[in-house]
């Protein structure tokens, strides 16, 4: 089907584009005038000095099928950017009002575009808006499906539980270590993920980096007294490293970085059932990701050094998925290195699924929920696919079948009833570019069970501190006020080679904001 956007009085092209290919996912789009398309769309922006209004009509041959229009508030001497910005959500909401009403069914997220549907509502929380108010932006302003609503809903409570203090910890820092290694590289994957060969070759050279890089974020902590709320170890897969190799980055991180003594006694005093949750170090999690890399040595190392909580991550019992997308491992090993880990006593194990993968349909996702419901994991994240860029699942797009957005929906609904009934709740959300359905990835988590790292980086209320490859530092300061960010390189090579200079600059960049701060605060 040929669709032609005809849009008068304004320019915002992309997201009108980007806003019907939602509901119009296999159809084209055009906004060039030719031929006879089979839909028209015609918006009409009304940008007057007190009053912002939109109207959009979709007409078939000729003839009206929907419409929809919006309208909010302005005043004369507004600011051009805040204008431009309100008269965007104007022509959204409005177009959004057509197509839901002439498909039946408005998008779950309505017209908001950002990853972090969650900062929003700290936003309005912190603001002092009360439930009802927030309710209605979110309704009303954002188009946003009631479900989703509740589900942001049920998230601020879980969260406000996990981490009470969540507005008050940005004078303290997480940290994120990437080890940017695999086994093998998953289809739908853009992480920093190079083979066991680089890993063999660079192994030696990239820890003696990540030592560099322990030793200066330890000493810019010390001197500006940062406490450390989390520390995590991602990548690619930390666990691809040998048990010597995880030893060794266990006792640089003990070493250089403040709050580890700390950790380690309380580890210590707490045995094997559990740790206390408040204090320096409120979590340490090892994203042991790929079942074929957790082997009884590596859990000992983890163990012996108090990693308090561990990814397993499935993400599908089919075997047959399980060779499309490149994971490498079976399901049956999935389940014999869940038990490996539950028997080493970590207090609280993680497993991931993904919604969407290529030739599953409903039956495929029940049964690799089955089999997790089975292992009961004190947390479950739920993704939902997306298509990166550069990842395979994109580039090679014809070699994939893809489920539809409507099946992928009723998933993710399937999906989000379970977790609650198993005792759940949701405690993370974010949304990426071209994520199928238009949906979301949640973290489920049993109570007291959330992790605390994740919900530091979504809600953006610290400073994320990243070492190792491809690892991103969040610079954000009181309020969730954004100074930017820095990424190391990806490739080890690359950051074997460059470490000093990404080290002088991220250290740089991290005592400029934190004096900027210290100003203001006198
Ligand atoms: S194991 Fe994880 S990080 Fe590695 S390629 Fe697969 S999804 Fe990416």
């Amino acid at each position: 089907m040929r669709i032609f956007v005809n849009q008068i009085g304004f320019d915002f092209q992309v997201e009108v584009e980007r806003m019907t290919y939602l509901f119009f996912e296999e159809d084209i789009v055009t906004f060039e005038p030719y031929g006879d398309p089979d839909l028209e769309i015609r918006i009409r922006l009304f940008d007057g000095q007190e009053q912002i209004a939109a109207e959009a009509e979709l007409s078939e041959k000729g003839t009206v099928r929907s419409t929809g229009s919006s309208g909010q508030l302005a005043v004369a001497d507004m600011e051009q950017a805040a204008r431009r910005k309100k008269c965007k959500q104007t022509v959204l909401q409005a177009l959004h009002d057509c197509l839901a009403d002439y498909t039946g069914e408005g998008q779950p997220w309505g017209i908001l575009t950002g990853v972090r549907p969650m900062k929003l509502v700290h936003g309005m929380v912190q603001s002092g808006m009360p439930q009802q108010e927030i309710v209605c932006v979110l309704q009303d302003h954002y188009r946003i499906a009631p479900d989703r609503i509740r589900l942001l809903f049920d998230i601020l409570d879980a969260q406000q539980d996990a981490l009470p203090d969540l507005y008050q910890i940005a004078d303290q820092a997480s940290l994120y270590i990437g080890i940017p290694f695999c086994p093998t590289h998953c289809a739908y994957c853009t992480f920093p993920a190079y083979s066991m060969e680089d890993k063999y070759t660079y192994a030696a050279d990239f820890l003696r980096a990540l030592e560099k890089e322990f030793a200066a974020v330890g000493r810019f902590l010390r001197e500006y007294r940062i406490p450390v709320t989390s520390v995590y170890l991602g990548g690619g897969t930390p666990t691809s490293l040998n048990p010597p190799e995880l030893e060794f980055l266990m006792e640089m991180l003990y070493r250089e970085i403040p709050g580890g003594e700390a950790w380690a006694k309380r580890g210590r005093e707490a045995g094997r059932n559990g740790m206390a949750k408040s204090g320096i170090w409120r979590e340490f999690t090892v994203e042991a990701g790929r079942p074929d890399t957790i082997t009884p040595e590596r859990v000992e190392v983890l163990r012996r050094f108090f990693v308090n909580r561990i990814s397993v991550n499935p993400q599908t019992y089919k075997a047959e998925t399980l060779k499309t997308i490149g994971r490498g491992h079976t399901p049956d090993i999935v389940d014999r290195r869940f038990r490996l880990v539950k028997e080493a006593g970590f207090e609280n194990i993680n497993m991931d699924m993904i919604l969407g993968l290529p030739g599953e349909d409903l039956d495929d996702v029940r049964y690799t929920r089955e089999r997790i419901g089975a292992l009961q994991p004190d947390s479950v994240t739920v993704h939902t696919m997306s298509f990166k860029r550069t990842a395979v699942v994109n580039k090679e797009k014809d070699r994939f079948t893809i489920p539809h957005t409507q099946l992928v929906r009723m998933m993710m609904a399937e999906t989000d009833r379970w977790a609650r009934d198993l005792g759940y709740r949701p405690y993370y959300v974010y949304r990426q570019k071209n994520i199928l359905g238009n949906l979301e990835n949640t973290g489920y988590a049993m109570p007291g069970k959330e992790g605390i790292y994740n919900i530091s980086i979504m809600e953006e209320r610290q400073c994320i501190i990243g070492l190792g490859g491809g690892a991103s530092t969040k610079l954000i300061g009181p309020d969730g006020r954004s100074f930017g960010r820095l990424g190391n390189p990806r490739e080890p090579k690359a950051y074997v080679e460059t470490i000093d200079t990404v080290l002088e600059k991220k250290i740089d960049q991290l005592k400029r904001m934190n004096e900027m701060i210290l100003q203001q605060q006198l």
